[in-house]
């Protein structure tokens, strides 16, 4: 059964153009999913953030693991994930989250997080508890952690990073000058040093960030984001539509066309970024194993991880 997606309004009556329309699967796949996560009491962020990519990837069996419980300590104005005093951690989640990509049999496993700003190490241990968990239970499986910020915390960051992730993602989200506006408790150069610092601590690790359009952003500040992004040597690069996910969140300036989309994806490859996906309705871990695969930067091979000791530098 298929049916357009909500007659081309966004979750808050936005009209949207008929680019964003977009058929919603609804079938066996969808629900055993939707089963799964509810009976292992597992986030997604494909739910809390409302993306509408989410009857898609539950029908191809894939989503996007949301650890650290449902509640961020940040409140960045886009977001419709819920803000406030998080739930004390609950250390059989990696676990349970292992058991449940092993259930859906994933290639490519995309774990995600709210930010705790809380926990002393951001929640990187457990981050680096749920790769651990991952690779037990599906060894040959590729493992994209999509991690907050961590203040900044470099060992914090290393503490992820010695689970030797085949991708390292951060979203910058947002331009520079938005930042305050957008993505407030955020910090532009912070983000860019995360990403940064991941590839001098492990170079064999892809990196990668995400970004929204349709928020008040010129395409001057988008082309000098993706300068700074290929300065860091950042591998992938999502863009995508902002939809506004409820009334206390940011009104969508603009609707920006696919045919701009393809522009932005190509001017982000020309300033250096391999694999760029860019289109209306990509998200962070849109079809994340596909751009992993892209002609973008060979990164480190499943099998050797263990041989590759020699490049780490965490
Ligand atoms: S850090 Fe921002 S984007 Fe991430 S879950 Fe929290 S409020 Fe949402």
């Amino acid at each position: 059964m298929t049916r357009l997606a909500e007659a081309g309004r966004d979750h808050y009556r936005t009209r949207m153009p008929r680019w964003l329309y977009h058929p919603v699967l609804a079938g066996s796949d969808l629900r055993e999913v939707e089963t799964l996560l509810e009976d292992l009491r597992l986030n997604t962020v494909c739910r809390s953030a409302k993306c509408p990519n989410r009857m898609e990837c539950f029908s191809r069996r894939t989503a996007t693991f949301m650890i650290l419980g449902g509640i961020c300590t940040r409140n960045c104005a886009f977001c419709g994930v819920p803000k406030g005093v998080p739930q004390p951690l609950d250390p059989e989640e990696p676990e349970r989250v292992a058991r449940a990509a092993a259930a859906l049999k994933l290639s490519h496993v995309v774990v995600t997080s709210v930010t705790r700003d809380d926990l002393p190490d951001g929640g990187a241990s457990h981050f680096a508890a749920t790769a651990q968990q991952l690779r037990e239970r599906l060894p040959g499986a590729t493992i994209e952690l999509l991690v907050p910020d961590f203040r900044g915390d470099a060992e914090a960051l290393m503490l992820v990073l010695e689970e030797r992730p085949e991708v390292l993602n951060h979203n910058l989200e947002t331009v520079k000058e938005l930042y305050s506006r957008v993505r407030p408790g955020a910090d532009y150069r912070r983000s860019l040093r995360l990403l940064e610092l991941a590839r001098t601590y492990d170079p064999g690790v892809r990196t990668k960030s995400g970004v929204m359009v349709g928020l008040g952003e010129t395409r001057e500040q988008l082309r000098r984001l993706f300068r700074d992004l290929a300065a860091v040597g950042c591998d992938m690069l999502t863009i995508g539509q902002y939809l506004r996910p409820g009334r206390e969140q940011l009104e969508v300036e603009r609707f920006l066309s696919p045919e701009e989309f393809a522009e932005l994806k190509e001017e982000a490859e020309e300033a250096g970024i391999p694999a760029v996906a860019s289109a209306p309705l990509v998200r962070s871990s849109y079809r994340a194993r596909e751009l992993m695969e892209n002609k973008g930067k060979e990164g480190r091979k499943v099998v050797d991880r263990e041989s590759d000791q020699g490049g780490r530098k965490c």
